[in-house]
């Protein structure tokens, strides 16, 4: 349709948008099969894209394949080794979670940390993990575990499947509720004037759990909290994500 009618071909970063909407509605047969028969050479993102999508829909048997052709084009890519490794653990499989981890020590892949930065008034403010290291972390952590009872309350059930290591379930949440992006919202919400969106930037991407997460504390606190991770734009307002109206209007004209 695009070139017949427009003369334009797909680029790769068209199909790794139809890929990534594929992935999200569960298509996931029919991604993979688009990345196989696409005319242009596909690169380490696109197969990304696939293998989020075989997290989100926890389909491992794919998400060992699509590993593979990632590691093939980035043996380095750390990202997608942590991915692989959390897809077996959401499948309690932790033989499998240890080969990973095995095979990322041998190729010497080291997991970068996660990092999130947001800025308040002009000052860039930097949390890592379980940070405790900000003037505020006492006051952060608080208002953190206030705010996730509150977001229970409303039917938010921390994804524990999202965590990588084989502690027991209150570790595991205690570990979740510290991710670098919730102690960087928390903090904005705290001190960025009310009205005002919270742009929250991270090195890593933004896992299953923190997704969920920050749709709730959208609504709860009737606020635009945008966050930029290392693959795409998560953006939400009054509890919604926001799918942008050109990403419909783009592929309305790719396949209209
Ligand atoms: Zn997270």
């Amino acid at each position: 349709m695009m070139v017949e009618k427009y003369g334009l071909k797909a680029r790769l970063e068209h199909y790794t948008c139809v890929v990534d909407l594929l992935g999200r509605s569960g298509c996931l047969d029919e991604a993979e099969a688009m990345i196989r028969s696409m005319p242009v050479r596909e690169d380490a993102i696109i197969w990304k894209t696939l293998l989020s999508a075989c997290k989100l829909h926890k389909n491992e048997e794919m998400a060992k394949r699509v590993a593979e052709e990632v590691l093939r084009i980035d043996p380095q890519d750390s990202a997608s080794y942590v991915l692989l490794a959390g897809i077996h653990a959401s499948a309690n499989r932790w033989q499998n979670v240890s080969e990973v981890r095995r095979a990322m020590k041998d190729k010497m892949v080291k997991k970068e940390p996660g990092i999130s930065w947001v800025e308040v008034k002009n000052q860039v403010h930097q949390f890592h993990m379980g940070d405790d290291s900000h003037p505020k972390s006492v006051e952060i952590n608080r208002y953190m575990e206030e705010l996730t009872s509150e977001m229970k309350m409303r039917g938010y059930v921390p994804d524990i499947s999202s965590v990588l290591h084989d502690m027991d379930n209150e570790e595991k949440e205690y570990n979740l509720t510290h991710h670098s992006e919730k102690i960087a919202i928390a903090f904005a919400l705290m001190s960025v004037p009310k009205g005002e969106p919270i742009r929250v930037m991270k090195n890593l991407r933004v896992c299953g759990d923190c997704h969920v997460a920050i749709k709730y504390i959208s609504e709860i606190k009737n606020r635009e909290i945008i966050v930029r991770d290392s693959s795409r734009f998560h953006h939400f307002k009054h509890g919604r994500l926001q799918v942008r109206y050109t990403m419909i209007k783009f592929l309305l004209w790719l396949f209209g």
